[in-house]
């Protein structure tokens, strides 16, 4: 840039709000990193933003245009990925040095979305609209297109219960705020409604010899008229309460807390869950015309049922009406869509758990990268997996979103990558090495508290002092940047816990309380699960014990 204090854009492209949503992106982005003013211009641009219809809908290109970087979208969406790549290959090293990368890059996989988890006082249960706005922006960035959120039915009583107008307000506030982002909005139903659900019609408990299915909550049969008729009637009002904001994808779950095993409705996976979903897939899209639907397989055939075969074999009767099929596991892949094929061969997309692994309470000491893990389970479906929704407890495992969704956008791009293209965007230049090498010390003092190995002292000590070394380069605007403070307050509580005085240490509850204020942490607390993700702190208090 000739000029280093104004950086003019042209918008090049019919008007249209996500259009325009993407250049206030990129101002800010770029103003929040360096002095540099972002305006818009008719004349002598040295950004240019536009649309062409010829390129693929999610796909963008970067290329040169005189002395002009022009970003292309193939859609409003594809420029808004496309601002991704350009902010993130950018430098703002005093001056706004723009992005050399050039080329096109389409995503491989369709549907690369993010489950929030909004519960327990967790951040996406605690932040502000503004904030929640903010973070799906940076995670659109990455190039997810799609967010899910649950509505708690199973902790209500039933519509009228005090609690169901918050709850609904939550769930619309996050579909009206992904939707303004052109965001595809998901939610969740099966055979558990509210507490109150009537007696009668309730399900038969299911067989669950290795406790991996789950028999919480009150699910319902619905191969019982009247418990038909009870679900059917909820899902309806519930379609209802969304019809303004609207609703793209609903995803019906077969276990934890769903199922029954009565003669009617077994097996539950590939006979009675298959059947409510068909018939609340059509009640959805007598609102939502466009809603597609995914069946997700979590837990099918634990024990054998022949549930996966069973899928299959009703989906190439009638498989019309589904549009993917989700599934993940514990552990590793299941093996049936890897070794047979997807039912229906639609589209498969898998759950990723990027939050609880190795860590507890969850986030409570910071970030919690694991890059060498996601790479690892990524390599095993790579070929067969056209994205997924990976579930998601709060911001503090940041670096793991990024990686999973650029796993979804280009299944070769390693996490690595990635993590370096990160560290560029949120960090600035010149500190890669050290962050990668820090990153790679907590994913390893999280495998040995997985495995209940003790910690390696050495390299806790090692962590710290790269981050205070790191810390003492950084710009100002990255060393306030929370993602920086998550990673950097972890390798201190690491010192402290795995060499130091232990988690009651004066600068252990300075971490801690820092962390409080930037998930949103309640001190005091009713909510008796909220230790799951609040910090240890000593004078943090529940008020009453998890059930
Ligand atoms: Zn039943």
């Amino acid at each position: 840039m000739n000029n280093t204090h104004a950086i003019t854009v042209r918008i090049d492209a019919p008007a249209d709000p996500l259009v325009s949503r993407t250049f206030v992106i990129l101002k800010d982005r770029i103003q929040q990193r360096c002095t540099a003013k972002v305006l818009e211009a008719l004349a002598g641009a040295r950004i240019i933003l536009t649309v062409d219809k010829n390129l693929p809908h999610d796909a963008f290109r970067i290329d040169q245009v005189h002395a002009a970087v022009r970003i292309t979208g193939g859609s409003p969406q594809g420029l808004l990925y496309g601002v991704g790549k350009f902010l993130r290959t950018s430098r703002y090293d005093g001056t706004f040095q723009p992005s050399p990368w050039r080329g096109t890059s389409a995503p491989h996989g369709s549907l690369r979305g993010m489950y929030f988890a909004t519960h327990f006082h967790n951040w996406y249960h605690q932040a502000s609209e503004p904030e929640i706005s903010r973070y799906m922006e940076d995670l659109a960035l990455w190039g997810v297109n799609a967010i899910k959120i649950s509505f708690p039915m199973i902790n209500l009583h039933d519509w009228s219960d005090p609690q169901t107008d918050s709850a609904l307000a939550m769930i619309r506030q996050y579909a009206k705020t992904a939707r303004e982002l052109e965001l595809q909005f998901a939610t969740g139903l099966n055979n558990t409604m509210f507490i109150d659900a009537p007696k009668n019609i309730r399900a038969t408990p299911l067989p669950d010899p290795t406790h991996r299915r789950g028999n919480s909550g009150h699910p319902i049969c619905p191969s019982n008229p009247e418990g038909h008729a009870y679900l059917m009637a909820n899902a309806r009002q519930f379609f209802e309460k969304l019809s303004d904001v609207g609703l793209d994808i609903v995803c019906f779950w077969p276990y934890d807390e769903g199922g029954c095993a009565c003669e009617k409705c077994a097996p539950w996976g590939s006979n009675g869950f298959l059947k409510l979903s068909r018939d609340m897939t059509q009640l959805g899209r007598s609102y939502f015309p466009n809603l597609k639907t995914i069946l997700s397989t979590w837990m099918f055939d634990t024990p054998p049922e022949g549930e996966w075969q069973g899928l299959t074999e009703a989906l190439e009767k009638d498989g019309t009406w589904a549009n993917y099929i989700l599934a993940d596991s514990h552990e590793d892949f299941p093996r049936y869509p890897l070794d047979v094929g997807v039912p229906g061969k639609l589209p498969l997309l898998n759950f990723p758990e990027i939050s609880m692994w190795g860590n507890w309470p969850w986030g409570g000491l910071g970030a919690h990268p694991l890059p060498a893990r996601f790479q690892r389970l990524w390599d095993q479906v790579k070929r067969v997996v056209d994205g997924g929704f990976p579930y998601s407890e709060g911001i503090y495992e940041d670096m793991n979103k990024a990686i999973v969704v650029q796993f979804y956008w280009s299944r070769e791009q390693s996490a690595r990558t990635t993590l370096e293209e990160y560290i560029a965007y949120e960090f600035g230049p010149g500190v890669s090495d050290d962050v990668l090498a820090i990153i790679d010390i907590l994913e390893a003092a999280a495998g040995r508290a997985f495995r209940k190995e003790s910690p390696d002292v050495d390299e806790a000590q090692r962590a710290y002092r790269l981050a205070e070394s790191v810390d003492a380069r950084l710009p100002a605007w990255a060393k306030q940047n929370w993602r920086w403070e998550i990673l950097r307050l972890r390798a201190a509580l690491d010192r402290e816990r795995f060499c130091g005085g232990g988690l009651e240490t004066p600068a252990a509850e300075a971490a801690m309380t820092r962390l409080m204020e930037i998930y949103h942490c309640q001190m005091e607390t009713d909510d008796p699960y909220h230790h799951r993700v609040r910090p240890p702190l000593r004078r943090a208090v529940t008020r009453c014990k998890e059930l």
